[in-house]
């Protein structure tokens, strides 16, 4: 029987990434008064050999690689319909491209320490993917922002499954509007930062959940991709899949 101890209390996606991992271990005993040690499966007696690895990697057949699903993906942020100033923050955050903390860190800039915290939670370094996924303010900007939309499911932890999992959230004609929700939605939040960082401007959800429904109610008027019958008053209020599409 496992006992798992985390050392701080699960977000609410990480509860269905946490149950998945108890399935993975459940089946697996452990040793008792053994050392965990790694093993390479393809040799019979467990020890790495570049034969091994040849042989394997050989055999193994094409699969949709993470290489094709990002390419994929940052295809679809040039072709949604939306500003092009939010294209580009996109790419380049799906890139890791943006001036984070860590990434100015790794340019040599010197940040110290205590500057290069999320400027959010100020619990954890400042990356990209900390930045727009993994911070509990954020997290609950998702958990809004997916409410609005009107269908809640869990959200991985990566840049790309999470735009995937979002644009999925409805049915198929729904997708072009719900990857510009997710590309608004990330613009904003490096606006936000941007603000909070070098003019001191407080976090505020509800405001910057509020700005995202605006920007993308004038994209629509704007670039005319979807077709909303409905007031403005309710396309601010009401549920956007199940109420107003
Ligand atoms: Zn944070």
């Amino acid at each position: 029987m496992w006992r798992v101890k985390w050392r701080r209390e699960l977000l609410e996606r990480e509860k269905e990434a946490a149950k998945d991992l108890m399935d993975v271990i459940s089946t697996l005993l452990p040793i008792a008064g053994k050392e965990d040690a790694w093993i390479w499966k393809a040799s019979k007696n467990g020890e790495f050999s570049t034969k091994s690895a040849y042989v394997t990697a050989k055999s193994a057949k094409p699969q949709n690689t993470g290489l094709k699903t990002f390419s994929e993906t940052l295809k679809k942020v040039w072709k949604t319909p939306a500003t092009h100033k939010v294209k580009v923050t996109t790419w380049r955050m799906v890139r890791n491209k943006l001036p984070t903390c860590e990434n100015l860190r790794r340019r040599n800039v010197q940040i110290a320490e205590v500057e290069a915290w999320c400027n959010a939670c100020c619990s954890n370094l400042e990356t990209c993917n900390h930045l727009f996924i993994e911070c509990p303010k954020v997290d609950v900007v998702w958990s809004r922002i997916q409410q609005w939309v009107g269908v809640s499911r869990p959200r991985p932890n990566d840049i790309v499954g999470h735009l995937e999992a979002f644009a999925n959230l409805g049915q198929k004609k729904h997708k072009k509007l719900l990857i510009a929700v997710w590309m608004c939605t990330v613009w904003l939040l490096w606006k936000n930062r941007n603000e909070s960082q070098f003019e001191g401007k407080q976090w505020d959800i509800q405001s910057l959940c509020c700005e995202v429904k605006v920007r993308l109610w004038c994209w629509i008027k704007i670039f005319k991709f979807c077709n909303v019958d409905a007031s403005f008053s309710s396309w601010m209020s009401s549920r956007l899949i199940a109420d107003v599409l």
